[in-house]
Parts: C-alpha cells; structure tokens; sequence
C-alpha cells in the first residue's frame, strides 16, 4: 500500500465521517457495521529462532504480538512460537515463506545459503551501527531492497529489532594476537563467520540454544551471543572465562519479521499499516530493551562470575577490518541484485559517517574529557 493510497483511504474514511455526523444520527447501523471492529478475527502463527521469552530476542518476538494485537484491538492474533516449538529455529525462513506460519522473527543471516544477499540486512561486520542502518533502511532506500529480495520468495520482511553493538564473544583463551586467532573454532555467523576464515579461524553456525554445550564440551573454542544482557543469560561464563570487545562482526544486528505475502496481502490495508507500525515499535524497543540492561548485566558478569573483560588487540581488529572490506565487496560483486543492494549500502554509509564523526563521535568524545 503506497502512503499515497493510505491518505486518500483516510481522506474519504473522514468525509464519510463528515458526512454521518452532518446527517445526524440517521444511520448509526451502517455506520457500526462497516466499522473495523465488526471484522472477523485473523490468526496467526509466529515462528522464532529464540527459545520461548528469551530474554532480549524472544521478548522482541513477544513484544511484536502483543503490539499487534493490541493495536488491531485484537483483530488479529498472534500466537508465538520459540525455537523447535514448530519448526527449529534455522526453518522460519521456510516455513513462513510456504505458510507453515504466517510470520517468523530471526535475523537475515541465517539464510545466507539460501539467499547470500539477506546478509547486508543482518549485520555487517564495520558497517553501520543501529542508528544509520536504520537511517538506511526507512529513509535511504534499504528496506525497499529487501521487500524486493524477499519477494521471490513470497515473503515481507520488516526490521524488528536492533540489537546496537555487540561484544566480541566469549573466548576459552586469551586473545594476545592475530597468531591466537589461527585455527579458533568459534560459532560466528554471517559475513563475520567468513572474515574469522579469512583470518585463519573456522567459523561455525549454530542456533543459540546449542551454544553453551559446545563451547562447554569443547567443540567450540569460542563463541559470540549478542550482549552482556543475553549473553548472561545463557550462563556462557561457566563455559569460557575470557569475554572480548568490541562486536566488530556485528556493529548492530537487525532482527527481522518475516510476514507471508499472500497473507500480509490477504489482511485489510489497516491491519496491514499495524504490522508495518507494529514492526517498526519492535525495531526501537529491542535496541531500548538491551541498551538498558547491557551494562547492569556486565557488571553482574564481572564481579559475580569472574568474568575476565578484555578489548581485542588493534592487530587483530585491523586484520579483521581488512578481510571485512573484501568480503563485503566480494558479496556485492556476486549477484546483479547484491550488486544494487551492496552499491546502496555503501553510499548511504559513507555519507551518513560523514555527518556521524562530527556529531555522535564528536560528541561521545567531548562527553569523554577529564574536567
Ligand atoms: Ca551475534
């Protein structure tokens, strides 16, 4: 539905209004019944990548339906489903896309066997932060890219959800160098999983559920969550001592709604526009939801648990940064679309940096000065 189209739609809903009340009360039945909320109950069913009522993720997913359906006035319901509930967590993408659910919340670069693409909506290891990605999305042209690569797939997706900044992860050894990066086993996905490879480490995929037991039992050497307010409550601390910053493989991660087509276009245009809303509430509260908790968490981790906090050397940064350039560009030279999305993602970053050094980074840096 084009924002043209949804204002005309509220301009004739108006007149009609108008045009009731100028009548006085003459037809207060017709009125009630073409009201919206006469309208039969819609159900629907999400499928998520989380473990039911995650904290962070899975609240996300459970924020998402309740919004929905409190702003549909309970027109349409939504039912959440965690991970393995009904379909494991790595088979929303399939099952909303063949209509096993009508809706799922992960994160884009999951499917990156499926459509390479999808990983400049995930994260993108230096690339932007939740702030310009979002900037990117709604306002620079990034959101239409992704309805358009999804769309083969008779899928909608929609932000819904920036995790900001992410730690670094969690390390069975301590980080001296690039050597100690070397042969790493260490659960990364998406493009940061191929930088680590590039650096000489091998990166795996896993769903987080799986996360404590492979890092405990060893067949992992190192992992990373998202931040200290999830990673603590996966209990990640008893596996592995050593918890490194900054999330350079995931300067923000943007969880993602899929909605099936055919059902977002089988919905009335008003409970269409509440998902789309509904969505973009999700986006802001995750980032709000982890941001508040993040450090409370990390204090907890520390001085609880012992947790050894540790920045990762400038070497090892910059050799990740340099297989990061390639990598991405390597992405974006590998398909006509990927090329389209790849070309507006990097404008967009270098021109909204632009304005970020003088102001956020600015800032954060005169905020930072001994007085
Ligand atoms: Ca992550």
């Amino acid at each position: 539905m084009s924002a043209k189209t949804s204002r005309r739609q509220l301009l004739s809903a108006l007149a009609a209004g108008s045009a009731g009340l100028a009548l006085g009360a003459c037809k207060p039945k017709e009125q009630t019944a073409a009201s919206p909320s006469h309208q039969k109950t819609v159900h629907w069913k999400m499928v998520t990548a989380w473990p039911r009522d995650f904290p962070g993720l899975g609240e996300g997913a459970n924020f998402l339906a309740e919004a929905i359906n409190a702003m549909s006035g309970g027109r349409l319901k939504v039912t959440v489903y965690g991970g393995n509930e009904l379909v494991p967590p790595f088979e929303v993408f399939d099952a909303v896309s063949n209509g096993t659910a009508q809706m799922g919340h992960a994160a884009a670069y999951y499917w990156k066997g499926k459509v390479p693409e999808a990983q400049f909506f995930g994260a993108v290891p230096f690339g932007m932060n939740a702030q310009e990605t979002n900037a990117w999305l709604y306002e620079g042209g990034g959101l239409d890219l992704w309805q358009e690569l999804y769309a083969p797939f008779n899928l909608v997706p929609f932000p819904a959800g920036q995790t900001g900044v992410q730690m670094g992860g969690w390390f069975n050894r301590e980080i001296h160098s690039i050597e100690d990066i070397r042969g790493l086993v260490m659960r990364i996905p998406g493009l940061g999983g191929e930088v680590l490879k590039r650096a000489g480490g091998s990166p795996k995929s896993l769903p987080g559920a799986e996360l404590f037991t492979a890092l405990q039992t060893g067949n992992i050497d190192a992992t990373e969550w998202v931040g200290s307010y999830n990673d603590l409550a996966f209990g990640l601390y008893q596996a592995a001592k050593y918890y490194y910053y900054p999330g350079w493989h995931e300067p923000t991660a943007c969880l993602e709604c899929l909605v099936n087509k055919k059902a977002f276009e089988a919905l009335p245009q008003d409970l269409q526009a509440v998902v789309r809303h509904a969505t973009r509430a999700t986006n802001a509260q995750l980032l709000d939801n982890l941001t508040a908790r993040n450090k409370s968490a990390l204090d907890t981790l520390i001085h609880q648990h012992q947790v050894q906090l540790r920045r990762l050397p400038d070497d090892v940064l910059a050799e990740f940064k340099k297989h990061a350039q390639a990598v991405i560009a390597e992405l974006g030279a590998s398909s006509p679309m990927a090329q389209r999305i790849y070309t507006s993602y990097r404008d967009f970053a270098q021109q909204v940096n632009g304005w970020m050094r003088i102001s956020e980074q600015a800032y954060f840096q005169a905020r930072d000065l001994s007085t």
